[in-house]
């Protein structure tokens, strides 16, 4: 039998990461066994569902790389597969059906009791210890009680009888688990004909998508019995497998909620990860290879991941791990696909624009030699190369691209704005500190331009250093001059990628600073 799987996210916020995690590893266990991955929209919940959400859902799918087989084509009109519609609130007829099916054979009933009622209940039952549970009042109403109630239009909702029994099923994850259902009453499956609830509804619907594998996150657990005596009532052959995934936890080894900040997806795409970090990190929460590797693409995910891999234990959420991870992928880049990946954020910092439309945008890329951005600040047009060359300067220590535009915003300003304490190097004079920048002033002007690059430079100026008692006194001074900044690149890489030009334009501007 091919294996089917399905991610079945409800669209009421946008995806969190741990919601990425568990399509993740729907998608790959269906990858892994050359099945089919579903994707389910649970939008049953109307007040809160949106398609706002829907569509967060989507793209970030899409941009993780998630693509299904089935399910609502990226979010718009259509879709694709044979089991649908893909959305539950398309599919309202459908559960409809089977709701008539369970009241017609007894096995679920109206129920009128008021909330206000069960809540007396309820308080009752927790006085003497117990957990609780509907008592089933409704359960041995006559027909014509149930009909006249009904007539008078009281409201109502349907409930499945639950028989009392010991459940037991193999979790793939977390071997054989037992539920006793006589501690919990006749459970509320639908709101009414046309408002089914989640329980039914993902019954049904993994029925009729043929699902085979069931992978959500262990926060699940408890609903299986529950939904796996619906399945005995409705006559849908048990063949379904269950794998629930452990908790992810923030670092306080509580469960990872908003209360721990903004998890979603998109947070994290905007501050600058990487798709391929993110996938990296979020298979990592849960599962392991067996061994020390901890770098892997999606592509070899699909031929590595087993759910037996797969850990009980909570998995925490370790923000400094996808760190590394993305800086890890941000090494691997070529610096021009780096850079390509930086200008949204340089865009977004208000650093740099981009010229012409996309059209024109592809046209500058491929002759290279043009200048398809604009630095804002100075309204100088600026090429991909230039780009890349900067990006490059922080390639090796970037863990976000977010950090970017920070770390390198003296390339796109005109005038740097720093103390001018900041440019003394430990304890040397004005005097000292004067001849030093007059001394780097000399050296650079003496560079041809056909020999500016940072070799060069490197050379020059470290001679001239080294001949001083203290290196510092040269080349702090010169740095910050190039960078207004405490800390950031060194002063032969900036120069070099800076030009002759705007080197000694800064060093000059540093110089009027003293004087
Ligand atoms: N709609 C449910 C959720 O978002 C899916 C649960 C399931 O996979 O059965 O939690």
């Amino acid at each position: 039998m091919k294996v089917r799987t399905r991610f079945a996210p409800s669209p009421t916020g946008p995806l969190h990461m741990g919601n990425a995690r568990t399509a993740l590893f729907n998608f790959l266990f269906a990858r892994k066994e050359g099945g089919v991955f579903v994707v389910r929209i649970e939008d049953t919940d109307k007040e809160r569902s949106s398609k706002a959400w829907e569509q967060d859902l989507f793209s970030n799918l899409q941009w993780l790389g998630l693509e299904w087989d089935e399910g609502p084509m990226g979010g718009g009109s259509g879709e694709k597969g044979k089991y649908g519609p893909y959305r539950q609130s398309e599919r309202t007829e459908i559960y409809k059906g089977y709701l008539e099916k369970l009241l017609k054979e007894k096995k679920a009933y109206w129920c009128f009791c008021q909330p206000e009622e069960l809540e007396a209940q309820h308080q009752d039952q927790a006085s003497r210890g117990e957990a609780p549970h509907y008592t089933g009042k409704c359960r041995a109403l006559t027909k014509e009680q149930k009909e006249r109630n009904l007539k008078e239009g009281k409201p109502a909702v349907v409930r499945f009888i639950l028989e009392p029994k010991k459940i037991t099923f193999k979790d793939l994850i977390r071997g054989e688990i037992t539920f006793d259902t006589s501690l919990s009453g006749d459970i509320v499956i639908a709101k009414d004909l046309q408002t089914p609830l989640y329980n039914f509804t993902v019954v049904v619907d993994d029925h009729i998508m043929q699902i085979t594998h069931v992978i959500r996150g262990e926060d699940h657990i408890a609903n299986t019995p529950k939904q796996m005596l619906l399945q005995e009532a409705l006559g849908f052959p048990s063949k379904l497998q269950y794998a629930h995934i452990p908790l992810v936890l923030a670092e306080d080894r509580t469960k990872l909620s908003k209360r721990h900040g903004d998890n979603s997806t998109t947070r994290f795409k905007k501050e600058g990860y990487l798709p391929e970090a993110v996938i990296n990190f979020l298979v990592l929460l849960g599962w392991n290879p067996g061994d020390e590797r901890e770098i892997f693409s999606l592509q070899q995910l699909q031929k590595e991941f087993s759910l037996e891999r797969v850990h009980k234990g909570g998995a925490v959420f370790n923000l400094k791990r996808l760190d590394w991870i993305n800086g890890f992928y941000l090494r691997q880049k070529d610096k021009k696909a780096l850079a390509l990946l930086a200008i949204p954020f340089l865009k977004e910092a208000g650093l740099l624009e981009e010229n012409g439309n996309d059209k024109q945008k592809k046209f500058f890329l491929r002759i290279q030699k043009s200048q398809p951005y604009t630095i804002k600040k100075t309204g100088e047009g600026i090429g991909l190369e230039f780009l890349a060359e900067v990006v490059a300067l922080y390639q090796e220590r970037l863990r976000k691209l977010s950090e970017f535009p920070e770390l390198a915003d003296f390339f796109f300003k005109k005038d740097l704005e720093y103390p001018k304490e900041l440019l003394r190097w430990k304890d040397i004079t004005e005097e000292e500190l004067l001849s030093s920048l007059t001394k780097s002033e000399e050296l650079l002007s003496f560079v041809e331009e056909g020999h500016w690059n940072k070799k060069t430079l490197e050379q020059i100026l470290l001679k001239q250093a080294e001949a001083m008692k203290d290196r510092g006194t040269l080349l702090w001074p010169l740095r910050v001059a190039l960078t207004g900044k405490k800390a950031s690149a060194g002063p032969f890489e900036v120069a070099a990628v800076l030009g002759k030009e705007k080197t000694l334009q800064r060093v000059k501007q540093a110089k009027a600073k003293l004087q």
